[in-house]
């Protein structure tokens, strides 16, 4: 091993003795008898104090390597009040483990920050900046108790194909690809998969993957490629079970977020755990709301973006950041969705400060209604028979929801641009790296 220490880790005990530290050279300050060397880790920074007296081939060879060069350092660490983590090493002896070229095409340790075109195209620089790096720890925890939220609500993981033969909604935005003879689409959504999963009698289900959607508008909160959480649930009365389960894991997520303290203070951001149970605003008491204040959207419309951010603003005044839009039109929800009398369906949305995190619904599981709403929404159910199949031998009632991670981060960490929350985004034009 090159390194027995990080420099979060090192506690008094290790006071006086000789340690091994190892990472990125970040700063390099040489005064001539003395240098100080701030080092890098995974979790955070520590000073090498080198004095040139004591071993001047050494203090030249440090003191000469390139910013970002990565070394392992082996040395007495010393408690020094004066130093921000209350110590210091002096290297005794140490080892060049990778030369960084030079100059770098983008600072880590910069003021000015860099455009955004530059860093994603050295993001494996831009994610060495403790900010950009805390993004991704965060991420992982909201990760790893959705996991654990769902697992002890009786929902099994699945994983369903990502190569399919229909597109999921019927919509434009697919990518298409050439699967040897035939023409096959990357999915939008495990939707139809995730549905006939609930003729199997594994009854509450999850996926967490990436879905590729052909939108060809750039705009800050769409990726052509991201990440959702899916989730099917069978013998459900209606769609507010659904609903629950949704605030519960999105309530679960934001409070862990909230209790990763340093990635929180890097980022220089303050999470305030919301209060369950989230607001339910009806659709129709939207479309007044907005109209008081002067949207031009009409009954049956989607929101778009200047409503939804109105709405957001709207209900922020109501003291509430997350709210959940229920029973749209069924005009607007996608064939699938369970209607409610003639004009309304059993479908919700989920808001967070203006912006949809989450949608979902209660169903169909009644296959001659399913080929009727296909015909209206004009898809043919010809398209669709293996999916038709999965009802016609015993279908329970059931709904679920698709929730965006990307969003949620946006939302959680007030990031203005979704392209922060995913590691390599793929966007309009951006394909590499
Ligand atoms: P929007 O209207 O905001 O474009 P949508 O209604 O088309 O989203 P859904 O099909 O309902 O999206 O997908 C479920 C969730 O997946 C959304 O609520 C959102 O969180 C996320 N999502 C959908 N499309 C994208 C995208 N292009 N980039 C990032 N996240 C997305
Ligand atoms: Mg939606």
């Amino acid at each position: 091993m090159y390194r027995s220490h990080y420099s979060k880790d090192v506690t008094k005990k290790d006071y006086d003795k000789s340690i091994m530290v190892a990472g990125w050279i970040e700063d390099i300050r040489n005064i001539g008898s003395i240098a100080f060397i701030i080092l890098r880790d995974k979790k955070g920074t520590l000073q090498l104090t080198v004095l040139k007296k004591e071993n001047p081939e050494l203090f030249e060879k440090l003191t000469s390597l390139s910013r970002e060069s990565v070394v392992s350092i082996k040395g007495i660490c010393k408690e020094n009040e004066k130093v921000r983590n209350g110590y210091e090493i002096l290297p005794k002896t140490f080892e060049v483990l990778s030369v960084a070229k030079a100059p770098l095409p983008l600072g880590v340790v910069d003021k000015v920050e860099a455009d955004f075109d530059t860093r994603l195209d050295n993001r494996f620089i831009d994610l060495r900046k403790q900010r950009n790096r805390a993004i991704f720890t965060i991420r992982n925890a909201v990760f790893a108790v959705a996991h654990e939220y769902l697992q002890s609500q009786g929902f099994i993981e699945v994983h369903t194909p990502k190569i399919t033969a229909s597109s999921s909604e019927g919509g434009t935005d697919v990518f298409r690809l050439k699967y040897f003879e035939k023409e096959a689409f990357l999915a939008q959504s495990p939707q139809l998969y995730k549905q006939s999963l609930m003729a199997t009698g594994l009854d509450r289900v999850y996926e967490i993957a990436w879905y590729f959607r052909a939108e060809e508008h750039n705009t800050r909160r769409h990726l052509n490629e991201s990440t959702a959480v899916d989730l099917e649930m069978a013998f459900i009365s209606d769609e507010e079970e659904v609903m629950n389960v949704l605030e519960n894991l999105v309530h679960a997520m934001w409070k862990r977020a909230s209790e990763c303290k340093n990635e929180i203070r890097v980022l220089g951001k303050k999470i305030i755990v919301p209060k369950l149970p989230f607001t339910r605003i009806v659709y129709d008491k939207v479309v007044n709301k907005l109209q008081e204040r002067n949207s031009s959207i009409q009954w049956g419309q989607d929101l778009r973006t200047d409503d939804e951010r109105l709405l957001g603003d709207i209900m922020k005044e109501h003291g509430t950041e997350f709210y959940f839009i229920t029973k749209y039109p069924l005009e607007s929800k996608p064939f699938y969705t369970m209607p409610e009398g003639d004009k309304y369906s059993r479908g919700f949305d989920l808001a967070c400060k203006g912006v949809e995190i989450a949608s979902g619904s209660q169903r169909i599981h009644e296959v001659k209604l399913l080929e009727e709403r296909m015909k209206v929404c004009n898809l043919s159910p010809k398209d669709f028979e293996s999916y038709l199949n999965a009802f016609r031998y015993g279908m329970p009632p059931h709904g679920g929801f698709g929730f965006g991670i990307e969003r949620f981060l946006m939302e959680l960490l007030d990031i203005k641009n979704i392209r922060e929350c995913i590691l390599f985004p793929r966007d309009r034009t951006r394909l590499t790296p």
